[in-house]
């Protein structure tokens, strides 16, 4: 017995093997969902397809966040093959790499409409393109980072637009919550991914985590993908509204030592 058998699942965001949306469609596969995938553009149809071959997911949608009209097909071709929808993930960003390095300040007007477009909008697009088809109990999430409460160096407009997502997710809660639909936030340590690698000083800031969080590890996309799975099962069925943190303990920790004083 899975946590998610017969429950239909959909993730948006999936690039690559090394992407959270991988170790989320493996976490609900192995807990016996059926999986539809949805990726971004024609570049990533090669990569996407064998992924998906592996989960046995037949239903491999391109949809780019930013056109309504991908939106609203890419629901009506779900509704056609699903019916109904039980889970949908959101694992998507993005944010020119100009925008992720030096002062916040010099963030561009283009840069920051782009950036909360795909980064936040899209989650409420979503939510509203999906919403006719969610069974009662279904369960909505999205992928945030730390960098939306406190500041990351380089993290930028991406903290905003994280900021902006979370505060979402409490009104998409809010919103859907007397349709008995959940709507909660993953905010996940950092991981080596595509869109990490586009932000600057990721590397450096990667191996400090590891040194300074109260367990001492880096977060992996299976971490990621069990909590995932909570957050899908009925297991959370009275959880809406919130932020989620898979992060080795790191946001609890308010004043941070060298790693060598750490010990006494
Ligand atoms: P990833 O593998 O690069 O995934 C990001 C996804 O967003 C890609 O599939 C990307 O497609 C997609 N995307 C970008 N623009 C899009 C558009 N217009 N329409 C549809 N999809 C679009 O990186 P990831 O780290 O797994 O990111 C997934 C989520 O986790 C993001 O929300 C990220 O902010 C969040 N997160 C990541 C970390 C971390 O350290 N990695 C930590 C906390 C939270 P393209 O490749 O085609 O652009």
């Amino acid at each position: 017995m899975g946590l998610l058998d017969g429950k239909n699942a959909l993730i948006f965001g999936l690039a690559n093997e090394r992407s959270i949306a991988w170790g989320i469609t493996q976490a609900f596969k192995r807990e016996g969902a059926n999986i539809g995938i949805s990726y971004a553009g024609e570049m990533l149809e090669k990569r996407v397809r064998p992924l998906a071959a592996q989960v046995d997911c037949k239903w491999v949608e391109q949809c780019d966040v930013t056109k309504d009209e991908d939106i609203n097909s890419t629901a009506e071709k779900a509704a056609k093959y699903f019916g109904k929808i039980d889970v949908l993930v959101h694992s998507i960003a993005f944010a020119g790499r100009e925008e992720l390095s030096g002062p916040y300040y010099n963030t561009s007007r283009e840069g920051f409409k782009n950036a909360m477009d795909i980064s936040v909008f899209s989650f409420v697009a979503l939510a509203k393109a999906f919403q006719p088809m969610l069974n009662p109990g279904a369960s909505l999430m999205c992928l945030t980072y730390y960098g939306s409460v406190k500041v990351a160096p380089h993290y930028n407009v991406m903290g905003v637009a994280k900021a902006a997502l979370e505060s979402s997710t409490r009104y998409l809660a809010y919103d859907l919550g007397p349709q008995k639909v959940r709507v909660n936030a993953i905010s996940a340590g950092p991981i080596r991914t595509l869109a990490a690698a586009g932000v600057g000083g990721f590397r450096d800031m990667y191996k400090h985590f590891a040194d300074i969080s109260p367990m001492r590890e880096n977060v992996t996309i299976e971490d990621v993908g069990n909590a995932a799975v909570f957050l899908a099962s009925d297991l959370s069925a009275r959880i809406t509204g919130e932020v989620l943190y898979v992060d080795s303990g790191f946001n609890a920790v308010g004043v941070q030592l060298g790693p060598e004083t750490k010990s006494e």
